[in-house]
């Protein structure tokens, strides 16, 4: 059967039992299995990994798929491997796997087996991953979380700056698919710009939470009386609780505790063993509430938080919108509570002070964002979708009501100063 006749309803039920695509993903993949140079952004839990993982099923040759982090690489194999009675479907390349096991996967690919191989970026640098890679056929190529290729994300990762030049290698004319769920301008035209796509089919989902309901309070010396209130409040419901230091996690964790709050402190200085003992708990709800770094959270699907809180504000929008984003997965409420005070950015832009100089002035410039967002008196959901390049309209818009500046408007002579960029 030629791949213009396939019914990609039958397949997409055969392989992952969902009986509807999912906003643009028909569309996607249409236009991936026709072979062309692709661009998806998606807010995270929009459904990008079926983008690709779908097409590379149906298609002849080996889909390469690049992705930064090797736990969420291993799920994806085994989510795949499970749909299908092949092990060898679905693999993995890189740095963990010893001789034996890399000839194993090379033969699965040589002989038309495999049509996932899940690589980190530096395992293509390896050059006879590389000599091997151009010796077979390749479907095409997905840079799943592509906005590591750009400084102007948050989460710029060195090794992704090679990957067109690498790609070349392997073959000049494969289709190369970008994923991301940051939905900035510039570090869009990063990413097309950096994957040497210029005229990729750009799909971009609304990146719309109607359900989150945003709210910005002033930071004062009763903050953490102020959140023990609001947690207490909400009881018996799981949230998050954000500080930019591992010292005042530990402190705010123990304040809680000692309210009688159900709490658990998350963060990078503490041993793998009690990260996922705490993660767990959370996912159980043994715990209702995880005092976290930006450590937490990062592949953690519970569907059920209900409220993010952030005790420290966010070093740009991307972050607010990623980490806010964890709250209401399921559709259900998901209050964001963000404490700001100015102090706070005068920190933040002392942390980068030994930075080379380029990386500062993004740094300073993505702050001020920030600033804007915080101090601004028009809707913050308006804000928030304008920044990601959407205009919203709160009188039509879903969610149009679901902001503080909305519900409680302030005085109109501060409010005339706030103008969005
Ligand atoms: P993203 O990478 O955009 O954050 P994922 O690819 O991880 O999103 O998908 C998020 C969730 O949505 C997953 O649990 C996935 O199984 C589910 N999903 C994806 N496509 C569909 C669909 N067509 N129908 C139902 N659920 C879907
Ligand atoms: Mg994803």
């Amino acid at each position: 059967m030629s791949v213009a006749q396939i019914d990609l309803h039958v397949e997409l039920k055969k392989y992952f039992g969902f009986s509807e695509f999912k906003g643009l993903q028909e569309d996607v993949i249409k236009n991936v299995v026709a072979g062309n140079n692709t661009f998806v952004i998606m807010p995270t839990g929009g459904g990008k990994s079926l983008c690709y993982q779908l097409p590379a099923l149906i298609k002849e040759g080996t889909a390469i798929v690049v992705s930064p982090l090797i736990a969420l690489m291993k799920n994806q194999v085994d989510a795949i491997r499970g749909v299908s009675e092949n092990d060898g479907v679905a693999h993995v390349l890189n740095s963990s796997l010893n001789k034996t096991e890399v000839k194993r996967v090379k033969e699965d690919i040589r002989n038309g087996i495999t049509k996932l191989l899940y690589v980190a970026p530096e395992s293509l640098t390896k050059e006879e991953h590389v000599e091997f890679l151009r010796s077979v056929t390749i479907s095409f190529m997905a840079v799943d979380e592509a906005h590591c290729i750009s400084e102007w994300g948050h989460d710029f990762r060195p090794e992704y700056r090679n990957l067109r030049h690498i790609i070349k290698r392997i073959g000049d004319n494969i289709p190369i698919v970008g994923l991301t769920a940051t939905a900035t301008e510039k570090v869009q035209e990063d990413i097309l710009k950096s994957l040497g796509i210029p005229n990729a089919v750009k799909f971009k989902a609304s990146f719309n939470r109607p359900n989150l309901y945003y709210e910005v309070r002033p930071k004062t010396k009763n903050v953490d009386a102020d959140i023990i209130r609001f947690v207490k409040q909400n009881e018996g419901k799981s949230g998050i609780v954000y500080c930019l230091s591992r010292k005042r996690v530990e402190e705010l964790a123990q304040v809680l505790q000692v309210n009688g709050i159900k709490a658990v402190p998350y963060h990078a200085g503490l041993d793998a063993k009690t990260r996922v003992k705490h993660q767990d708990m959370f996912l159980m709800e043994d715990t209702d509430v995880v005092v976290a770094t930006i450590a937490f959270g990062m592949g953690i699907d519970k569907p059920d938080v209900r409220f993010v809180i952030h005790h420290d504000i966010p070093k740009s929008i991307e972050s607010y919108y990623q980490e806010t984003g964890r709250a209401g997965r399921d559709g259900g409420e998901g209050h964001c509570l963000a404490y700001y005070a100015y102090k706070d950015i005068e920190k933040l832009e002392k942390f980068m002070a030994g930075k080379p100089v380029a990386e500062q002035e993004i740094g300073h410039a993505l702050l001020q964002e920030v600033v804007a967002f915080s101090e601004t008196s028009v809707s913050r959901r308006k804000f928030i979708l304008h920044y990601f390049g959407e205009e919203f309209d709160n009188e039509t818009g879903e969610g149009g009501d679901m902001d503080d500046n909305v519900r409680f408007p302030k005085p109109q002579k501060e409010a005339k100063d706030d103008v969005i960029k």
